[in-house]
């Protein structure tokens, strides 16, 4: 069993042991209860730095007071298993408190890239993301972070913070593992029952169907977007929250699919809300 650290000063101490020995650091931030998509990003840091540590921690101010905080799923002793077979060295579990003592007062603040898909339904989400992300990188020093594609804007907001305020890490993005029948890996999904979980796979066939609208010529977005909205639609048991097609880079809203774009959707299971993203270039 690999240490499960619980404390900012020790996992302070254990990095610049490392350091002092020129040994190279990667991160792997996480909220916990690991499935094959957080071990995708464990084993490619492993396989591109001297020694890894994954945090696991469900942060709290990344949630709003309608949200799943209190009943988001948690199994310290199998995630530390999972981050043992993977490589990690370490994994970084703090309380809340210790991230976020009583007199905890200063948070980052983000004024682009959040208007539109997630930070459109869930304000202050992403200022939440920055904020420990910002802490996780002073606690851990890391020389690379590692994120994965499936939360895209967040992964774009963290590029653009980094550059913003100069840290030095080097974010690597990392490709969306899924099941087999197309739906993204997601923590979330244990909140499914068999009937939603069947119905969850709509996500990726709606992403297939916008893809395969475009690769055959078609140029308007919003007739993209009201087809992938027709093939959710005729699934009963899915809500659509947002489906919309983004620059990639801005995470603005575009009307002709050309450059860098991102289809984008947030979904209702039943009570489960899902995201799930396609990046094309054309
Ligand atoms: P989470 O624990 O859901 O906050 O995710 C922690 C990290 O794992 C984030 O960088 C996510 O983008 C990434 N991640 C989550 N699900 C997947 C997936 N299916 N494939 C690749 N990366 C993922």
């Amino acid at each position: 069993m690999i240490a499960v650290v619980k404390t900012v000063s020790e996992i302070k101490k254990q990095v610049s042991e490392w350091k002092r020995m020129g040994l190279s650091v990667g991160l792997v931030p996480t909220m916990g209860f690991l499935h094959e998509g957080h071990v995708s990003l464990i084993k490619r840091a492993v396989e591109e730095n001297d020694r890894v540590v994954v945090s696991d921690f469900v942060n709290p101010t990344q949630f709003s007071s309608s949200e799943d905080l209190e009943t988001y799923p948690r199994d310290i002793e199998k995630d530390t298993l999972m981050c043992g077979q993977a490589g990690a060295d370490v994994v970084f579990n703090p309380e809340a408190d210790e991230m976020y003592p009583g007199d905890f007062c200063s948070s980052v603040s983000m004024t682009g890239l959040q208007n539109e898909l997630c930070g459109k339904s869930r304000p202050g989400h992403f200022g939440g993301v920055c904020t420990v992300v910002c802490k996780l990188f002073n606690i851990v020093s890391p020389d690379r972070a590692y994120f994965g594609e499936k939360d895209a804007q967040q992964l774009a907001i963290i590029r653009h913070m980094v550059k913003d305020l100069n840290m030095n890490v080097e974010v690597v993005g990392c490709p969306t593992v899924r099941e087999d029948d197309g739906l993204a890996r997601s923590s979330r999904n244990s909140y499914l029952n068999e009937e939603e979980r069947r119905a969850a796979a709509v996500l990726y066939r709606a992403l297939c169907t916008g893809r395969d609208m475009i690769l055959a010529g078609e140029r308007d977005c919003s007739r993209v977007t009201a087809v992938m909205k027709s093939v959710i639609d005729e699934e009963p048991l899915a809500e659509i929250d947002y489906i919309d097609i983004v620059d990639a880079l801005t995470i603005e809203k575009t009307e002709a699919a050309e450059g860098d774009i991102l289809m984008a959707m947030a979904v209702y299971i039943g009570k489960t809300r899902l995201i799930d993203n396609m990046f094309m270039k054309i």
